[in-house]
């Protein structure tokens, strides 16, 4: 079967339409962001032929690897998990980090920031639904931490990401994007410095539309526009 990724993307967009229609909501509001793991650079730029303007990568080499090829073309985002000593090599590349769940990473990104000269800007993972195989702080961690890093300069926290459950449940999937957005309006009302919530990056494949209609602003969508990947 081949894929036709313009069609995709028609599809995924339409999607998008209805989910923000049906949530009251305006879909320009709402953020596609092609997840381009295991997609080669030749496929990218197709998609980008086709409209796309933002990608996530979620390993740094990888990430690296494409963003030689295809440059500015498109903004880039670090969705993965990122391990302090790789930050230096994509800092002056992403536009956002959208898995900070650590104050050493935090730190690490501030001070690599610095030396660039630049903000970087980056969202806080939590794990909202407590499994142990997600990376993320837990709700209540997440205040506390963000508390600290206010008060670094290069860093600015912009919203909240996470991951739902793979769950055949929809119940559940939306209760964890609900409780993100709960979390975030909490965050909103302490008024940190540096921090703002602006973005929620929630919705997948499988979940976009509840996490639009749940108040998601960035959905990272993969196999719905690539096809299911081969590792
Ligand atoms: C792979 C990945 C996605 C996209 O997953 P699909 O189910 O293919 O849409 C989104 N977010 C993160 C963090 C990912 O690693």
């Amino acid at each position: 079967m081949t894929i036709d990724i313009n069609i995709n993307l028609r599809e995924v967009e339409e999607k998008i339409r209805v989910a923000a229609l049906k949530a009251g909501r305006d879909a320009k509001d709402i953020q596609l962001i092609a997840v381009t793991k295991t997609v080669e650079p030749e496929i990218i730029k197709k998609a980008i032929e086709y409209g796309v303007k933002h990608v996530g990568e979620n390993k740094v080499q990888e990430l690296l690897r494409k963003y030689e090829v295809i440059g500015d073309q498109v903004q880039w985002h670090m969705i993965g998990h990122l391990q302090k000593n790789k930050v230096k090599y994509i800092i002056d590349k992403v536009a956002l980090i959208h898995s900070v769940d650590s104050y050493d990473l935090a730190l690490e990104i501030d001070k690599r920031a610095k030396k660039s000269g630049l903000i970087m800007k980056c969202l806080l993972q939590v794990n909202v639904s407590g499994e142990e195989t997600k990376y993320g702080v837990s709700r209540e961690q997440a205040k506390d931490l963000l508390k600290e890093i206010s008060k670094l300069h290069n860093i600015h926290i912009v919203g909240l990401m996470t991951m739902a459950p793979y769950v055949e449940e929809a119940k559940e999937t939306r209760a964890c994007f609900e409780s993100l957005k709960e979390l975030s309006l909490e965050i909103e009302k302490m008024g940190l410095h540096n921090i703002q919530m602006k973005y929620l990056s929630m919705g997948m494949s499988n979940d976009f539309e509840v996490a639009i209609e749940e108040g998601g602003t960035l959905v990272r969508i993969g196999s719905k526009i690539f096809g299911e990947r081969n590792y």
